[in-house]
C-alpha cells in the first residue's frame, strides 16, 4: 500500500488550506484499508475533501479514502452497489447512462459518495431533497466490525448521518433509483451546472457551505459587508461561502467563521457549521 510522508494536505482540500500529514495511506481495496485501521488506528480520513478545513498543522496519519473502492455494479430494477471512493459525478454519469436517474442536482458537488453519505449531500433545506433518498443501506465498518445499515438505522438528517461522529467508515453504498430517461437526465445535469455557475462562487478555492443552519438575514449582512480575515472572505456573490482568494489559512478562514457565529449570539440566534474542522494540537492549547 502506497504510504506518503509529510504530505502536503492543501492539495486534498478544494479549499487549499491544510498542513501535513506525516505519513498519508492511500489503500487500494478493502483488504488494506482494513489492514491500516487495524494496525494503524488512525482518526483522520479524508474523502474528496470538499467539505473540510484542516489546520496548518501537521497530523500523525490520515487514510485517503480515495482509490479504495471505486467500483459501480448494476444489479437489476434500479439498484446499483456502489463503492465508497466512487465521484459522484461519476455515479451519476453511470446511472444515468443504464436509464436511471435523481440525484442529477449533486452534479456539481465535488466529493465521493462515501463522503456525501456521511454528509448526507443534498440540496438546499426547501428543496428537501439528499442522497439518502435513494439509500437502501450502508456497509460500513464501526467498531472493527463490518456492519449493513439499513437506512433507517442511519440517522438521516438534513447534511447529518451517523457516521459524521467519525465511529465509522462508510465502505459501500446500496441505492434503488427510479428510471429516467437518458435526455431528461442530461438536460438535468446541464440545468445544474448552469444553475451554479449563477448563483455558487467559484471565483477563489472554497468547501461549499459554511453553516448547515444559521440566520438568513444575518448571512446576507455578511454577504454585504464581506467579513474577511486575512486571505479569506465570505463571498459577496453567495451566501453562507468563504474563499480562499489570497494564500487564506486555517486560522484566517476559522476568524471569519468565528465573528459569523459571533453575530448569531449577539442577535440571539443559533447556527451550526457544515464544513468539518481539523483542528490541530497548537490551536488547542
Ligand atoms: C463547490 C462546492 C459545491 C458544493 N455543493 C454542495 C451541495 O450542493 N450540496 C451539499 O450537500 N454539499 C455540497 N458541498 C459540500 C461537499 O462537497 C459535500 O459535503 C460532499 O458530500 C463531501 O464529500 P467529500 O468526499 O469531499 O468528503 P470530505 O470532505 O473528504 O469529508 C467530509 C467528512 O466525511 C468523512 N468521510 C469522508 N469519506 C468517508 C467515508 N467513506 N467514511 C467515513 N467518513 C468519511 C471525512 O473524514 C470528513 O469528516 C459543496 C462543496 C463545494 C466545494
Amino acid at each position: 500500500m502506497k504510504c506518503l510522508v509529510n504530505e502536503d494536505l492543501s492539495k486534498y482540500t478544494t479549499v487549499r488550506i491544510g498542513g501535513t500529514a506525516k505519513k498519508m495511506f492511500v489503500p487500494e481495496n478493502e483488504d488494506e484499508l482494513l489492514k491500516v485501521i487495524e494496525e494503524e488506528n488512525p482518526k483522520y480520513f479524508i474523502g474528496g475533501g470538499s467539505n473540510l478545513l484542516i489546520d496548518e498543522d501537521s497530523f500523525d496519519t490520515v487514510v485517503n479514502l480515495r482509490n479504495f473502492n471505486t467500483q459501480i455494479t448494476e444489479l437489476g430494477d434500479g439498484f446499483f452497489s456502489v463503492g465508497a471512493s466512487v465521484r459522484l459525478q461519476k455515479l451519476i454519469t453511470t446511472i444515468n447512462e443504464k436509464g436511471f436517474g435523481g440525484i442529477e442536482y449533486l452534479f456539481s458537488v465535488p466529493g465521493l459518495v462515501g463522503g456525501a453519505v456521511v454528509m448526507n449531500a443534498g440540496r438546499g433545506k426547501k428543496a428537501n431533497k439528499c442522497i439518502s433518498d435513494y439509500i437502501v443501506n450502508v456497509r460500513v465498518l464501526e467498531n472493527g466490525k463490518i456492519l449493513e445499515l439499513k437506512k433507517e438505522e442511519c440517522d438521516f438528517s438534513y447534511r447529518n448521518s451517523r457516521f459524521k461522529n467519525g465511529n465509522a467508515i462508510v465502505l459501500s453504498v446500496l441505492f434503488k433509483f427510479p428510471s429516467c430517461g437518458k435526455d431528461e437526465a442530461e438536460k438535468l445535469r446541464k440545468e445544474r451546472i448552469e444553475h451554479c455557475k449563477k448563483v455558487q462562487d467559484n471565483s477563489a478555492p472554497n468547501f461549499g457551505s459554511v453553516f448547515s443552519s444559521s440566520s438568513m438575514t444575518i448571512m446576507k449582512l455578511v454577504k454585504k459587508i464581506g467579513i474577511r480575515s486575512g486571505g479569506c472572505r465570505f463571498s459577496g456573490k453567495t451566501v453562507n461561502w468563504i474563499l480562499n482568494t489570497d494564500n487564506g489559512t486555517y486560522a484566517d478562514a476559522s476568524k471569519c467563521i468565528r465573528k459569523v457565529q459571533r453575530l448569531h449570539r449577539l442577535c440571539g440566534k443559533k447556527c451550526k457549521l457544515e464544513v468539518i474542522l481539523w483542528e490541530g494540537s497548537k490551536n488547542k492549547e
